[in-house]
């Protein structure tokens, strides 16, 4: 009897904080967010310590009332929803009437706000409790003072990291404010250094200069697409220029910043193959959806959401971005792959003899290479009865013919090619691992991979683990196209190969891929990551190497099957496959312009 109690106030205002306030950044995620929601165009931050001293948020928004100042501090006090029917529909950042009194309950904190220029009112709390409350001088708006963020509660406070790390979560939360809100000024100042300046923007994409730096942005690719009343649009960064870690990614919902998986997804998705699995592409997503679709009421700290419609979103957000990507714009420039390093290294090399090689086109007839075709004689050119690669069924990405015409083969490596804009460079090594990738890819997840069978089969004896993967993926393997069989002890019997790869070499291309199956075993992959695994390496051994001659009909028959996929200007490791020197740069080169 008499065990269980309600709690008093200030308790539940320090459980909620437990959730509501993780860190500086997210009170200043809070304050700003009420700025926005009071109409404010001017959020000026300024922070001490990365937040842990000092945070103060000051707008020109409508302010407060003294009243209403102190109905602000009360827990589910809140102007932004009149009944719970219009939870159903927000379209303010806040609705949920904790913030305040939240960090109020953590921290020194003071609020000073008038609905008027002259005279305001100042509230002081400390832990919670209201200590004083006074008329003040102070111009229209409210500026939110935070002191000693968590000094109540120690055991918090020793969770903070340190101020650079605390300070770059308040810089990306202010960043991705300047994002979604162009139309306001923001400054962000720590300590005694401006951060970020931010005037009043045209749009998103020239706020995403201050985000990602001007070159970059600015080679970004725009998408934008409307469908069932779902309107995504959006800056996609360049697959070769793809980051270590996701931060560059920034998603919107009526203007909300969001963490969400389906959009994670969908937005990787669009991405497929262009780069490596553990790459992030530097991506901005607005999506805009009727406010009844989606729910923002299910994180405290409102940062993620749930759709109604969560397929059709998905999609929709794939398709927009995959729009960006397949657009031929994505083909990079020369310049565009400098932060690449070691590609770009590579590249300027290349550029550099590319370039001279065009004083010296004339490139007789007689020396055109044979073809030496092992790759199946895919594209050996010359007479179209050795070219037995049939018409690819991977229409999916341009789904026409190459918009680049090959020119020569240069070092038996590079096809030097040319389009509207320039010239065009192609790794043909790397192209020729995109058309393989694809086209065995899709055989496989159709269950259609055609078999070669070997005229003499071929019996390998394995190592035992080799042996240990092979029986416990002979399905996978069999599927892929690899008939193989069990030949008494750890030895096994090869009677065809995939017809896809050409005329590898059975045994070894066998065990490379068992060498991959392990590895995706033991990182406990999916059967269908095992299988792109599985898929991009027979890519690669298949694919025509470097130092390889190719007939003109060759080259020309390899950029229309890399123009016909799905990512014509990455391969399936990330790397670029292609890139440009606008005819702009040549003529630069040579004084003509
Ligand atoms: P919520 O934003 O969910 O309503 P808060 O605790 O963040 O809850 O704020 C409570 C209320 O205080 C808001 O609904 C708003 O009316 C008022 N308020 C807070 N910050 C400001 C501000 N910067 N300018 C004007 N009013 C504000
Ligand atoms: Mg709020």
């Amino acid at each position: 009897m008499g065990r269980i109690r309600v709690l008093d106030d200030l308790t539940v205002n320090r459980i909620a904080a437990g959730e509501v306030v993780e860190r500086p950044a997210s009170v200043v995620k809070e304050l700003v967010e009420n700025s926005l929601d009071a109409g404010a165009t001017r959020v000026d931050v300024e922070v001490h310590s990365g937040g842990r001293s000092l945070i103060r948020v000051s707008d020109d928004g409508t302010g407060m009332d003294r009243d209403d100042a102190l109905l602000a501090l009360e827990r589910h006090a809140t102007s932004k929803l009149a009944s719970a029917r219009e939870l159903q529909a927000i379209r303010t950042l806040g609705f949920r009437g904790e913030a305040l009194p939240s960090i109020a309950a953590v921290s020194r904190f003071d609020l000073r706000t008038a609905v008027e220029d002259g005279s305001g009112t100042e509230i002081e709390v400390r832990g919670g409790k209201i200590q004083a409350v006074r008329e003040v001088g102070a111009p229209r708006g409210t500026s939110v003072e935070v002191a000693d963020l968590f000094f109540n509660l120690p055991a918090r406070r020793k969770f903070l990291r340190s101020d650079a790390t605390e300070l770059a979560h308040v810089l990306r939360w202010v960043s991705r404010f300047t994002l979604a809100r162009p139309d306001v000024r923001f400054r962000l100042v720590h300590g005694s250094r401006t951060l970020i300046d931010a005037p009043p923007a045209r749009d998103a994409a020239e706020r995403a200069h201050h985000v990602y730096g001007r070159q970059s942005a600015e080679r970004m690719l725009p998408f934008a697409l409307e469908r069932g009343g779902v309107r995504v649009r959006g800056l996609a960064g360049r697959p070769a220029e793809s980051l270590a870690r996701g931060e560059a990614q920034h998603l919107f919902v009526n203007g909300r910043a969001v963490q969400d998986r389906v959009l994670t997804h969908a937005v990787r998705q669009a991405y497929g193959n262009t780069m490596a699995r553990d790459r992030f592409p530097a991506v901005l997503v607005f999506l805009e959806v009727d406010p009844s679709v989606v729910d923002v009421n299910v994180h405290p700290q409102k940062i993620e959401v749930r759709f109604a419609r969560s397929t059709e979103v998905h999609d929709a957000v794939r398709d927009a971005v995959t729009s960006a990507l397949s657009h031929d714009a994505a083909v990079p420039g020369l310049t565009d792959l400098r932060p690449g390093g070691e590609v770009s290294r590579h590249l300027d090399a290349v550029s550099a003899s590319a370039l001279s090689y065009l004083e010296s086109r004339a490139v007789p007839t007689g020396a055109e290479p044979r073809g030496v075709g092992r790759p199946g004689g895919l594209y050996r050119g010359g007479d179209g009865a050795t070219c037995p690669a049939p018409p690819v069924a991977v229409a999916e990405g341009l789904g026409r013919a190459a918009p680049w015409a090959a020119l020569a083969q240069y070092r038996e490596s590079y096809i030097v090619a040319q389009d509207a804009d320039g010239l065009v460079l192609v790794d043909q090594h790397a192209a020729h691992e995109r058309v393989l990738f694809e086209r065995f890819l899709r055989e496989a997840e159709d269950d259609r991979v055609q078999v070669q069978r070997l005229l003499f089969p071929v019996t390998v004896e394995l190592a035992n683990d080799e042996s240990a993967v092979l029986s416990e993926e002979i399905g996978e393997f069999r599927r892929l196209g690899f008939e193989v069989e069990p030949f008494g002890g750890t030895a096994f019997r090869i009677d065809g190969v995939p017809a896809v790869l050409g005329e590898i070499e059975p045994t070894s291309c066998l065990r490379e891929l068992l060498g991959e199956a392990r590895e995706a075993r033991s990182a406990t992959a999916g059967v269908g990551e095992l299988r792109r695994k599985l898929v991009t390496s027979a890519a690669c051994q298949a694919a025509i190497k470097v130092h390889h001659p190719l007939t003109h009909a060759g080259m020309t028959g390899l950029l229309d099957d890399l123009a016909r996929t799905s990512s014509p200007t990455t391969c399936p490791h990330g790397r670029p496959v292609l890139f440009r020197i606008r005819l702009e740069e040549i003529e630069r080169g040579f004084r003509r312009r």
